[in-house]
């Protein structure tokens, strides 16, 4: 393992913890692990943390089967029973039958059978936070994805509660981009179970993924600057009248504001 792969993933999960006061004192966190190179390397990060915080939580892992994985999930059990590590393989009968009743349902059907798979497990637990991989370049597509395509300038949320109030939704790696998941997964030697829907990206998600990789030749660093802007946000200059000063309330700031470059 490359001794600096390991401290930037690590600075960059606990910039985002600290930042955002996603874990505290005394919590029990559930880690959701997908199968995937992201939620795997985030449990890694996590457990190394919980070694070095000054303060205490416990962490456990858990996989909700919902029909999709293209191969069987045990070597990812096999690999965390050796590692000491507790895990839950949680078959979802509902996502199931949903999968057999309609093969085709989305992405939206889905999360939602998935996310209250995920809420049992959590109480089965005794868990009070739960742990989502979505990475830096999840951040950031959404950015684009929501202000090009739904009309809203938001990308995801860091920390969030579920609705009643008994979970603390989190997601550590928001700084950690998917170069960084995918060196640390394979340095790691994590298995990989891969679920059927990565194989079929969306023509959306594809689209921004090639004007990312196209922009980043010339500019490697474009989403380090995207995460500043989300942490940045200058109210002032958009078109939204709730956090515009209409009556000239507060201090003046420009007469005449600068029209921004391309
Ligand atoms: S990509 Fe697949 S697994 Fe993920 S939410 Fe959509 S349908 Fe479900």
């Amino acid at each position: 393992m490359e001794v600096e792969l390991e401290k930037t993933l690590l600075r960059k999960v606990g910039e985002a913890i600290h930042r955002f006061k996603m874990i505290r004192d005394g919590d029990r966190v559930a880690v959701a692990l997908s199968g995937g190179k992201d939620s795997a390397t985030m449990l890694e990060a996590l457990l190394l943390l919980q070694k070095r915080a000054p303060i205490d939580f416990t962490v456990t892992a858990f996989t909700v089967e919902q029909g999709k994985f293209l191969s069987p999930i045990h070597p990812i059990g096999e690999y965390l029973k050796a590692r000491g590590i507790p895990w839950t393989y949680f078959r979802d009968n509902p996502s199931l039958q949903l999968l057999e009743d309609q093969p085709d349902h989305g992405c939206d059907l889905c999360s939602r059978y998935r996310r209250r798979a995920v809420y049992e497990i959590a109480a089965d637990l005794g868990c009070n936070v739960i742990a989502f991989g979505h990475t830096a370049d999840d951040f950031c597509e959404a950015l684009l994805r929501n202000t090009m395509f739904t009309g809203k300038l938001s990308s995801l949320p860091p920390i969030t509660h579920s609705r009643n109030g008994d979970y603390r939704l989190i997601r550590p790696l928001c700084f950690v981009t998917e170069e960084i998941t995918t060196a640390y997964a394979a340095a790691c030697g994590v298995p990989v179970v891969p679920c059927g829907c990565s194989q079929r990206t969306g023509t959306v998600r594809r689209a921004l993924r090639d004007i990312f990789s196209e922009l980043e030749r010339e500019h490697p660093h474009l989403k380090e600057t995207m995460l500043s802007a989300m942490g940045n946000v200058d109210t002032g200059r958009l078109l939204d009248p709730r956090f515009l000063d209409l009556e000239g309330e507060t201090a003046p700031q420009e007469m005449f504001p600068i029209v921004s470059e391309a």
